[in-house]
């Protein structure tokens, strides 16, 4: 939780001012009641009590209900704070040495925030929303006037979700043709099925010689997969600190049997999409040569007889090392991974030593 306080525009002071003073004839009211139900009873009365006594108030002037209700409590919590039967009045004329500082306090179902402006009851106070006021969600708060006769919002808040700037984890990622990628925490970026749904339907508008239709779920299919794309990338900014890659190309591809068009599952956009995230986000980005990576062991380091033998053995899911000392059982996508993190990490440590 923290507090934000934020600066209300000046042309609304006038009807800030005319609530104050409601404010302090609350404040004044309910500290009297107090004083004589103490004088005549000799107990104090709890904000419950003098609920009793405000109720309805808030039809006959501008206030809140919220904000009469937080009047009440404040004035309860500062009566045992200091241990007083009666507390000091507060002095709405301004032109009095002892005038208050204005404050009208509220319950979070008393304000809304919309578009740059704080709603408040029937008003309206424009603010400058320094904060991004949206990101949170309001508790508590209250208007608050400076000496200089400026007014505020301060807003108790929670803190947003996505406000986690120190992240210190680094991942391996290895681009792959089955799925878009596999990563050495296990996360899988899979290609999505909804592309199929839309080749089905490219297939039949194709045979039917609709132009039109072919255009519009071309263009549907790229957006998609671009959203897709887009969500995971950031997902991957987002959570690490260090993101190293495999070299796996698109070019390098066309070089062996298969087709591009067939063989780029998106990991190409996905990569480019991930160099400048992290650029801007200042996340380290490796580029790593993924040679032998798919063969060794990640735990040990070895390649033995029963490691895929690169890319054409593209049916091996999982295999189990066989080096005695170490007999793990290895994922081949995230072993992979795996294994491109232990390339990025070593990189690194040599671009240190060379400083
Ligand atoms: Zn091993």
């Amino acid at each position: 939780m923290k507090t934000l306080k934020l600066r209300i525009k000046d042309k609304h002071c006038k009807v800030l001012d005319q609530l104050a003073s409601e404010v302090n004839f609350v404040w004044n009211y309910v500290n009297d009641l107090c004083f004589k139900h103490l004088q005549r009873k000799g107990q104090f009365f709890s904000a419950y009590d003098v609920a009793k006594y405000t109720k309805g108030t808030s039809k006959e002037c501008n206030l809140h209900s919220q904000t009469i209700q937080a009047v009440t409590e404040e004035l309860v919590i500062r009566r045992k704070q200091f241990k007083k039967a009666k507390l000091k009045w507060r002095v709405s004329n301004k032109k009095s040495a002892r005038c208050s500082l204005g404050w009208i306090p509220f319950k979070k179902v008393a304000v809304k925030y919309a578009n740059g402006y704080i709603q408040y009851g029937k008003h309206q106070f424009k603010l400058w929303d320094s904060y991004g006021l949206s990101k949170y969600t309001v508790k508590t708060g209250s208007f608050v006037e400076d000496s200089r006769g400026r007014w505020y919002v301060c807003l108790v808040v929670d803190s947003p979700k996505q406000e986690k700037p120190t992240e210190t984890k680094a991942i391996g990622i290895d681009l792959g043709l089955k799925d878009i990628a596999a990563c050495s925490d296990g996360t899988v970026i899979f290609n999505p099925k909804f592309y199929r749904q839309y080749e089905q339907k490219l297939g039949i508008a194709q045979r039917a010689k609709n132009k039109k239709r072919v255009r519009a779920l071309h263009a549907k299919i790229k957006n998609c997969r671009k959203d897709h794309l887009h969500k995971a990338s950031s997902m991957l900014v987002k959570n690490n600190a260090l993101i190293v890659i495999g070299d796996l190309s698109a070019q390098k591809l066309v070089k062996t049997k298969m087709a591009k068009s067939v063989l780029d599952t998106g990991f190409s956009a996905l990569k480019t999409m991930l160099t400048y995230k992290c650029e801007n986000a200042g996340v380290l980005f490796e580029e790593v040569s993924e040679n032998f990576t798919t063969q060794v062991c990640s735990s040990c380091g070895e390649i033995t007889a029963s490691s895929p033998k690169g890319r054409a053995d593209l049916r091996i899911r999982e295999w189990r090392c066989c080096n005695e000392k170490c007999l793990s059982l290895n994922d081949r996508d995230i072993n992979a991974a795996l294994n491109i993190l232990a390339l990025g990490h070593k990189r690194l440590a040599v671009g240190i030593s060379l400083f």
